[in-house]
């Protein structure tokens, strides 16, 4: 499979660490109290400035958070304005913004259409009332199904949609409705994750109380294997574990450079950076992260280098998470490794359990082992 990223442009990635109310299985960094969103934005745009000569060029802008899409529509020109100023954006430039469907109506929408962003990518998770309330979002079905159609209307050609299974309390009806739902829309782009649970989260602690369990491993299994059947009769790509598109066009450019070590930038409170084997990440704290920027220092809370042990493990977990897998020629050349050599004995028993096969001189999961991906990186 060819690849639509270009391979060695840098991707920018801004962290925007506001949300209206904090959902309960979450772990992204935001806070709720939007007082603070003029001395972020202040702060950002310094970011921005320390690293205008480190990096000249993007080819993909992704602004993620938290909640983009409650910022006002000046406050995100503001942003567009400020990265066209210190950085290139090539024309193709893939340039997304995450959105709350309670925040999306018409002009907002023309609005970001004017400010170049070609990618919308809206956190749904269900169209089931009362999984939404579980998960404690704040958006309704209706207003899902709205901002959906609104999108279309203002012109958007690349929608993503985001949707959770795996919900104490959503049997497999209840997850094919939202699936058929979403696919009515023909988003070009679709995300079904796992709803997995950290311990600090707040759902994560009533879990740990006992007052509910997650699905086992054999209903997960189901639902994995279901969408996939779904998605792929209703013509969408499985390309990364969690990840479907309706065309090549369409994969997250973006995405892929976290999953190639192609270099990143990211801005804002926890964001992370790669470079050529070196990764550092800005602290987890939106005061901290104000305060060092403040005061002319870069908020990095950590810098490591990764080892080449360590960059071989890593391409190995991202490239068995993919449907493309890992090209063992380039793979030996990038990170001095024979995998097949090396991993000889291991291999022939994935092949023989049908989680993996050697093709074109691509290694690389089978269905069911893009199902248990996370152990496959393992071996
Ligand atoms: S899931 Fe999204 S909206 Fe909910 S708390 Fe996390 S970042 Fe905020």
């Amino acid at each position: 499979m060819k690849d639509s990223a270009t391979p060695d442009v840098a991707g920018l990635y801004i962290h925007i660490p506001f949300c209206r109310t904090r959902c309960g299985y979450c772990n992204f960094y935001s806070v709720t109290s939007l007082f603070r969103i003029p001395a972020f934005l202040a702060a950002l745009m310094k970011e921005m400035d320390m690293y205008s000569r480190k990096f000249s060029i993007f080819d993909t802008v992704y602004i993620g958070g938290g909640t983009p899409s409650l910022l006002h529509v000046q406050q995100l020109r503001d942003i567009f304005q400020k990265i066209e100023k210190s950085f290139v954006l090539p024309p193709n430039t893939e340039i997304t913004i995450e959105a709350n469907p309670a925040d999306l109506d018409i002009s907002f929408l023309k609005a970001l259409q004017d400010m170049g962003v070609n990618r919308l990518n809206i956190g749904i998770q269900s169209f089931d009332r009362q999984i939404l309330a579980f998960l404690e979002r704040r958006h309704t079905a209706e207003q899902a199904i709205y901002a959906i159609e609104a999108a279309r209307n203002a012109g958007f050609d690349n929608i993503g949609l985001d949707l959770i299974y795996g919900v104490p309390g959503q049997d497999m009806a209840s997850w094919l409705d939202t699936l058929s739902v979403a696919v009515s829309f023909h988003p070009e782009h679709l995300s079904c994750y796992q709803l997995t649970l950290d311990a600090d989260t707040s759902l994560g602690i009533r879990r740990q109380k006992g007052d509910f369990s997650l699905p086992g491993d054999d209903l997960q299994y189901d639902f994995f294997m279901k969408t996939a059947d779904i998605l792929k009769d209703a013509g969408y790509i499985h390309y990364e574990v969690s990840n479907f598109s309706r065309d090549m066009r369409f994969f997250s450019r973006h995405n892929q450079k976290y999953w190639n070590h192609t270099p990143y930038l990211g801005l804002g409170p926890g964001a992370h950076s790669f470079v050529k084997g070196q990764r550092w990440w800005n602290y987890r704290s939106l005061e901290k992260y104000i305060t060092e920027i403040e005061a002319g220092k870069q908020p990095v809370q950590e810098m490591e280098s990764l080892t080449m042990e360590q960059l071989q493990l890593e391409a190995l977990y991202l490239g068995l998470r993919t449907k493309r897998g890992i090209n063992i020629s380039k793979f030996a050349g990038r990170y001095n490794c024979d995998l097949i050599a090396q991993k000889e004995k291991v291999l022939k028993r994935l092949q023989e359990e049908g989680l993996v096969a050697i093709q074109n001189g691509c290694l690389r999961p089978t269905l069911s082992g893009l199902a248990v991906a996370d152990s496959l990186s393992l071996i």
